[in-house]
């Protein structure tokens, strides 16, 4: 059940679920959420319901999005809907299901490179999915498996709260109801605050992309180009997501010379694909380290730095940007001058900054301040990607000082209690939470915004959902009176990624080794990450 909140701005109303029902709760339904939210409403067993909460009505595919921000031609392939994202399939045997899903832990069900083929969909209101109330049928108020478009706002050990796009427009203005806007959403998600209890939570807000590829720009406030155009159909919708690739695709065509920020995948993929399809553009990529893609042989830079040459970008390495104006990732006609670390000025039309990735750990960070780590500022899981108050990785004699460092946890010193009447020893208020951090066992956290020794990665994020949906599934049956089962390690495999170079060229480095390719499609086949069955003509999911 889910329930608006108080009319007092800021209060939150909180509901149980009927007590016959029990509630997971996925927080995010990207590449991590996504795959968790399948795995969970395939197996969850009946009287368990699940609740999908994302920002976002159809899912962003963001490897796609570079390329989509130059030929947005193919932006729509980029937003799949959720349609069938928790559909549940035809009834099997409960035994065989669980041995399906949990009796092989290390069986390779994540290809190294692409999450599955069929993520998908589910419409962005939050409603019972039939096909799930079904095998709710124990729900005595009819609440089957559901996907909620809102903003994230709070957490507590257990119920998330949360605020739906537009709801007072939505609903009509005569209705009085207060309404709280979230920080993270530009006030465009704007309802009142609602509140769901849950009995576990998977927490896969991932993390702030980098600038020219970030629908949702990581500003404290809304972000110049929000500001001058106000997305008609909203932050977070497909249309708000096409227009914005759309304007993108224009300013980066006016620009003469553009200037590429920071040399990771990201700066790389911008720099050939613009001067693959725009050879007369001046386009220089300036990164401060004198190797490209370190973590990799080295035959993946030298790959890369081939392939620049040939298309004839303007390779800077080893120099750092140390001052660079405001608004210069935008084409205004007027030219943007950046100094470097080395004393050298340069000069463009518009500068990509393709830097620096923000976990959103801020909502769990509110909850439990030391479950995050001082050094990446990312959550701290256990091996079973359980939230931890405190550091799980080993140090070793040999660990480095941002190792050691991310070790540390400073606890919160109480304040000196006054003399208590009543003679009870528990503290209150802040240091009250000390005591509640510590029993975060039934809260996971994945992906990008989780601390693991894994790269941040599409398929690294699936592949924890999987372990995190899976281990779920074994404390439930331990919770309902099953045996104990051990839960499963998350153990990441060998790093690995493709980055284009190019319309059609592109360098791979995984567990075989470096190769390279020139049969890359134009829309990078988007289409492979929509489900298989069903998706019809993409432009039907508008
Ligand atoms: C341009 C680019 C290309 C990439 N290409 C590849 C690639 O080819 N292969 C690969 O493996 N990896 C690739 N990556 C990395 C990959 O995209 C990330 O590692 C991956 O997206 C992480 O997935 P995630 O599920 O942890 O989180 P994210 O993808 O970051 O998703 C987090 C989700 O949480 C939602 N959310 C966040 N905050 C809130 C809130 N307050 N309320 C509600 N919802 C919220 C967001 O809307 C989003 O859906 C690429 C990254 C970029 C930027």
């Amino acid at each position: 059940m889910i329930t608006p909140a108080a009319p007092t701005f800021g209060a939150t109303a909180s509901s149980s679920p009927s007590s016959s029902t029990r509630t997971v709760v996925v927080l995010g339904a990207s590449y991590g959420g996504a795959r968790a939210a399948r795995v969970l409403a395939q197996n969850l067993p009946e009287g368990w319901r699940l609740v999908v909460i994302d920002r976002n009505s159809h899912f962003n595919h963001v490897y796609v999005f570079p390329r989509y921000t130059i030929l947005a031609k193919h932006a729509a392939k980029g937003f799949i809907p959720y349609t069938n994202l928790l559909d549940v399939p035809p009834a099997t045997p409960t035994s065989a299901k669980a041995k399906d899903i949990c009796g092989s832990p290390s069986r390779p069900l994540t290809p190294p490179m692409s999450p599955q083929s069929a993520l998908a969909s589910l419409s962005s209101t939050a409603i019972p999915s039939s096909a799930s109330s079904s095998s709710s049928s124990s729900d005595s108020e009819g609440y089957g498996h559901s996907f909620i478009q809102g903003s994230i706002t709070s957490l507590t050990t257990r119920s998330v709260s949360f605020v739906r796009p537009n709801a007072s427009t939505r609903r009509g203005s005569s209705e009085s109801i207060a309404s709280i806007r979230s920080n993270l959403t530009y006030g465009c998600f704007d309802g009142p605050e609602e509140t769901i209890h849950f009995d576990y939570c998977i927490y896969a807000l991932g993390s702030g992309m980098p600038d020219p590829v970030n629908v949702w720009s990581e500003y404290p406030v809304a972000p110049r180009h929000i500001q001058e155009h106000p997305p008609s159909h909203g932050l977070g919708t497909k249309k708000g997501g096409i227009a914005w690739m759309q304007r993108q695709a224009e300013e980066l065509k006016s620009a003469n010379t553009v200037l590429i920020v920071g040399g990771g995948a990201l700066g790389i993929q911008y720099a050939t694909d613009l001067k693959d399809l725009y050879p007369h553009k001046n386009v220089t990529l300036l990164h401060s380290r004198t190797r490209l893609m370190p973590i990799y042989p080295v035959e993946m830079h030298i790959a890369i730095v081939e392939r620049l040459a040939t298309l004839g970008v303007n390779v800077v390495l080893g120099e750092r940007v140390m001052t660079a104006p405001d608004h210069a990732e935008h084409y205004d006609g007027k030219v943007k001058h950046l100094l470097t670390d080395k004393g050298r000025q340069f000069d463009a039309d518009l500068v990509l900054f393709c830097t620096g990735q923000k976990p959103h750990s801020q909502i769990l960070a509110a909850l439990s301040p030391s479950s995050i780590s001082p050094t990446t500022g990312r959550i701290r899981v256990t091996p079973h990607l359980q939230v931890s108050p405190r550091p799980t990785r080993p140090v070793t004699s040999r660990a480095n000082t941002l190792d050691r460092l991310s070790n540390i946890t400073l606890r919160p010193v109480p304040p000196p209690s006054p003399p208590s009447s009543s003679g009870s020893a528990r503290p209150s208020g802040e240091f009250a939470d000390v005591f509640e951090e510590e029993e975060l066992g039934h809260i996971f956290a994945i992906g990008d915004c989780a601390e693991t020794s894994a790269i941040q990665a599409g398929h690294t994020a699936y592949w924890m959902g999987e372990v995190a949906a899976r281990n779920i599934l074994r404390l439930i049956r331990r919770d309902e009176g099953g045996e104990e089962e051990e839960l499963e390690v998350y153990k990441p495999g060998v790093p690995a990624i493709k980055v284009t170079l190019g319309l059609h060229h592109s360098v791979t480095s995984n567990h075989e080794g470096v190769s390279t390719s020139d049969k890359g499609a134009e829309d990078l086949q988007a289409r492979l990450i929509w489900p298989s069955v069903g998706a019809g003509d993409l432009d039907d999911h508008a």
